[in-house]
């Protein structure tokens, strides 16, 4: 018997705008003034979600006072915390704006670009994503390993995932559809986003600092974003490993040349331990690189085998069934 499709109701929204939070208590109440600030003069119906993504501090106590005293603001609080580009995925399968916003809570991300980005999307693009020209106020490392991520990903990577560009953007309905049909569960939105295609452009700005609290974005998140996104969109570690094996093999089968020319011809042999060790390590390292990469791939294979929910929502005024879109 066919299954009746679900008839999906025209968005009634123009905008939404989709908040990760997590310990942002500092920032929530300036960032709320400044998106109202920015988005009433705009004279769109939009409406604010914020996802709670397993606080510890008051963040949430302040997203539901916001959301009582404001029909247009939403909230969806996790169970625990599932991480930003879960919380992003959450706040998109529910929105039900014609474009959204994607934009941190910390205000790092100026909201008075918002209407530059709405406006730009309207000029016939699908997806308008804020580029940096600067970013003021973080570590020099933390500069330095963003920027190398980024070029390192440019070049092994087949999608070409624009260079400088966190999440804060601008998408279409459209994009929002097909995103709720990737299903993968190691997300990296801004790969997933250019895969899309569409017509997409961009808009400069200076990054600001921090405006209160503190990162919650680790190194270790940082490396497991890192790599979810090179796993996501590239097969080049894979076949590094290859290559690297094919060059040690040549290495190696030069060394055994000299070494038979040393022994039988030139008559100079010396018991050579230090020539061993080294390529007995050389080697060991390799290998143990090469089964590392196999098996970054093969856990991200073993989580979407498993096909959990992406995140379990624990509270939320967005009427909704309290699950989300089973995987297909
Ligand atoms: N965030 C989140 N879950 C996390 C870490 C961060 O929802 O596990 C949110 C955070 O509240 C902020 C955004 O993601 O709105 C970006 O995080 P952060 O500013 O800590 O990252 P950074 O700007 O340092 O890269
Ligand atoms: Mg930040």
């Amino acid at each position: 018997m066919p299954v009746p499709l679900p008839v999906l109701a025209p968005p009634a929204l123009d905008l939404s705008v989709v908040i990760p939070i997590y310990n942002e208590e500092a920032n929530i109440p300036t960032l709320y003034q400044r998106l109202r600030g920015v988005i009433d003069p705009m004279g769109v119906r939009c409406e604010f979600i914020f996802i709670n993504d397993g606080s510890r501090d008051r963040s949430l106590e302040l997203v539901q006072a916001l959301a009582e005293q404001h029909a247009d603001v939403r909230f969806i609080d996790f169970s625990r915390n599932f991480g930003h580009q879960i919380a992003v995925t959450a706040g998109l399968d529910l929105s039900q704006g014609e474009a959204v916003v994607i934009i941190d809570a910390d205000l790092q991300d100026p909201p008075e670009l918002i209407p530059q980005l709405y406006q730009k999307l309207h000029e016939g693009y699908e997806v308008v994503y804020a580029k940096r020209r600067r970013r003021e106020g973080e570590s020099a490392m933390k500069l330095f390993t963003a920027k190398l991520f980024y070029r390192l990903l440019a070049r092994i990577t087949n999608v070409s995932i624009p260079v400088d560009t966190g999440d804060f953007r601008i998408i279409s309905r459209k994009v929002v559809e097909a995103l709720k049909q990737m299903p993968e569960q190691n997300k990296f939105l801004r790969g997933q986003i250019s895969w899309i295609g569409y017509r997409q452009t961009y808009v400069e700005y200076d990054r600001a600092q921090r405006a209160g609290g503190e990162t919650g974005y680790t190194y270790g998140k940082m490396i497991r974003l890192a790599l979810d996104g090179i796993t996501a969109f590239s097969d080049v570690p894979l076949k590094a490993a290859t290559i690297m094996g094919f060059s040690v093999s040549g290495i190696a089968f030069l060394v055994l040349l000299y070494t038979l020319y040393a022994r039988f011809i030139a008559h100079d042999y010396q018991p050579g331990w230090p020539s061993l060790m080294v390529s007995i390590l050389f080697l060991g390292g390799v290998q143990l690189i090469s089964v590392g990469l196999i098996g970054e791939y093969l856990a991200r294979l073993s989580t979407n085998v498993r096909r959990r929910p992406l995140y379990i929502i624990s509270k939320t005024n967005i009427p909704i069934t309290l699950a989300p879109p089973a995987a297909p």
